[in-house]
């Protein structure tokens, strides 16, 4: 239970993440403090994650979650300082939905609203669970893959992909293959069983990748029938995990950062840290594994930056919380580092 005496007490804000199939309430306090991180997450009947359905289920679902990290931080509505909400990038509907959830609590509680960048937000939770002080950090998500650092002001984006996400390659070719939803885990349970690289495009365009190609080349092996299952995850893994490395590395002997950090729902894979491992190791630089809860969406990273927005001044009047989902890391000035 928080007691609230004036001057002593950390400030208290809730979250609300929805970019996604995820719609996540976390609560964090300003002395760093992750009180709660409540999930729920949508799981399509069929296929990839329609965006209108999980925006419906965000809307059906967003009251419980709040009460439930309310609970779970022993906290009242009365007790939060201000609400912080992902503004972006991210599916719109799902967007819309966290950010009409956000502005009509801070309304109703008379609190500010402070909209926070999702990208930013996974590295920011992850500099804080990690004790990462300025780390390149490879964000590997369902939604996102990413390589960045902090350099003059802003998070930088050294290498991204040009279409799909790794995660999104990874999904993809499980629900063609018939394997276990979400397809990351499933893939790697198999490619540890597999032992044949079968060739697939190596998609390394300067500093950026793409992996498209990449899932339409692993999709015809397997259409083939050429092919067991093992062998095709553990070549997509190979070959995918393969570029993320070589970007990461070339970022990393160009930033010079002392660390790495390794972010997303994909930074899970043991075969993608053990890669993340051996390029740290070879460039004198300290690997860092976010904890699973909270490197995949969710709400304690919004929360958290949250904070951080809040506390170097950052407010969104509701007239200006539109959300945009396309926006980009590296548009954001960052006024607490
Ligand atoms: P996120 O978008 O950050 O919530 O993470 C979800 C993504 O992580 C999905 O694409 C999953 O397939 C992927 N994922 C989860 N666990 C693993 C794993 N062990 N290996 C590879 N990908 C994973
Ligand atoms: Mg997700």
């Amino acid at each position: 239970m928080l007691l609230k005496v004036s001057g002593i007490n950390p400030l208290i804000c809730l979250g609300i993440e929805s970019t996604a199939d995820n719609l996540g309430v976390g609560i964090a306090s300003s002395d760093g403090m992750i009180l709660a991180n409540e999930v729920k997450v949508h799981v399509p009947d069929l296929g990839g994650i329609h965006p209108r359905e999980a925006a419906r289920h965000h809307s059906e679902n967003i009251g419980s979650v709040i009460t439930a990290a309310l609970t779970k931080a022993q906290i009242t509505a009365k007790d939060i300082d201000f609400v912080s909400f992902a503004q972006g990038p991210g599916l719109g509907p799902c967007l819309r939905t966290g950010a009409t959830g956000a502005r009509a609590l801070a309304s109703y509680l008379k609190v500010p609203l402070v909209g926070v960048n999702h990208c930013i937000s996974h590295i920011e939770v992850g500099r804080l669970a990690t004790g990462a002080k300025d780390p390149l950090t490879l964000y590997v998500s369902g939604g996102n893959t990413i390589v960045s650092g902090f350099e003059s002001g802003r998070y930088r984006v050294f290498g991204e992909t040009l279409d799909i996400a790794i995660g999104n390659c990874l999904d993809t070719f499980a629900r063609l293959a018939g394997l276990e939803y979400p397809g990351g885990p499933a893939i790697e349970k198999f490619a540890a069983q597999g032992s044949k690289l079968i060739p697939l495009p190596y998609a390394v365009k300067g500093m950026d990748m793409s992996f498209s190609g990449l899932l339409t080349a692993v999709s015809n092996e397997f259409r083939s029938g050429k092919h067991c299952i093992p062998d095709l995850c553990f070549s997509l893994q190979e070959t995918g995990y393969a570029m993320l490395g070589e970007v990461t590395e070339r970022a990393l002997a160009h930033t010079r950062k002392p660390e790495l950090l390794l972010t997303g729902g994909v930074g899970a894979n043991k075969r993608l840290r053990s890669v993340i491992r051996e390029i740290a190791e070879e460039q004198g630089a300290k690997p860092y594994y976010v904890p699973i809860s909270l490197a995949t969406d969710n709400g304690a990273m919004i929360a958290w930056t949250g904070i951080l927005a809040y506390t170097h001044g950052i407010r969104t009047p509701i007239e200006t919380s539109y959300v945009d989902p396309r926006w980009r890391l590296d548009e954001v000035e960052i006024p607490w580092r």
